[in-house]
């Protein structure tokens, strides 16, 4: 499959990904150990694929510019929320020092643990849960993802941003959202909208009620 992936990675280029620590991540990670068999010959494309519960794992060049915005430097401690396959974080894991990541299905996340164990990623810590929460206890963070999209921004990820952090966040309808990039000076918090996204929700207690 490394021929598909280099491919994948000239794709990103073309599309205007210039970071190259972000370009070697996506040549370090399988995705197709990632997805269902069923669509395992779609890995390699820049298109979202079903992952089971009703989720998908994003085009590889929306997270490829989720992860341009949060500008890395390899030394930070991110939260991820949304772990979803777990490809996505195992990108970080090239690109971090620290991922603590947040899944609230217990099907991706008994499956995501088994994907991020056999990509070898050893700077991973998870939990099954309510992301929109946070994770106080390893608080604060250098960089916060928001893989699903909420009515409005969780204040606690806001207060688990740490000085000088990045977050971003798709904020809307339940349907269509836009990017938001937070990013925290002090007592204040500039937001900004990056663009228009379309991701799956984000339940919880300062998300979506929950579906029963
Ligand atoms: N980035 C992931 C990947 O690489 O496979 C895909 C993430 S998928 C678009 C969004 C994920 O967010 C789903 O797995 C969904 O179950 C999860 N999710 C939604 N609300 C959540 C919450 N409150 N806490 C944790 N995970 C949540």
């Amino acid at each position: 499959m490394a021929g598909a992936r280099r491919r994948l990675v000239e794709t990103l280029r073309e599309r205007g990904i210039r970071d190259l620590a972000v370009l070697r991540a996506f040549d370090l990670t399988p995705r197709h150990l990632f997805v269902p068999s069923g669509v395992r010959h779609h890995a390699y494309e820049d298109a979202p694929l079903p992952i089971g519960s009703g989720q998908t794992i994003s085009q590889p060049s929306i997270h490829a510019r989720y992860l341009e915005l949060l500008q890395l430097k390899g030394t930070e401690r991110v939260l991820e929320i949304g772990t979803g396959s777990g490809y996505q974080t195992v990108l970080l894991s090239h690109l971090v020092a620290q991922i603590f990541t947040i899944e609230r299905i217990p099907a991706l996340y008994n499956q995501a643990r088994e994907n991020i164990a056999r990509a070898g990623a050893k700077n991973v810590s998870m939990l099954l849960g309510d992301g929109t929460v946070g994770w106080r206890e390893y608080s604060p963070y250098d960089a916060i993802l928001v893989s699903a999209g909420g009515p409005t921004i969780p204040q606690p990820l806001i207060d688990q941003l740490a000085e000088g952090g990045r977050m971003i966040v798709p904020i809307g309808g339940l349907d269509q959202q836009t990017l938001k990039l937070v990013v925290r000076r002090g007592a204040d918090v500039q937001i900004e909208d990056v663009a228009p996204v379309r991701f799956v929700p984000l339940f919880g207690t300062y998300g979506w009620e929950q579906q029963t």
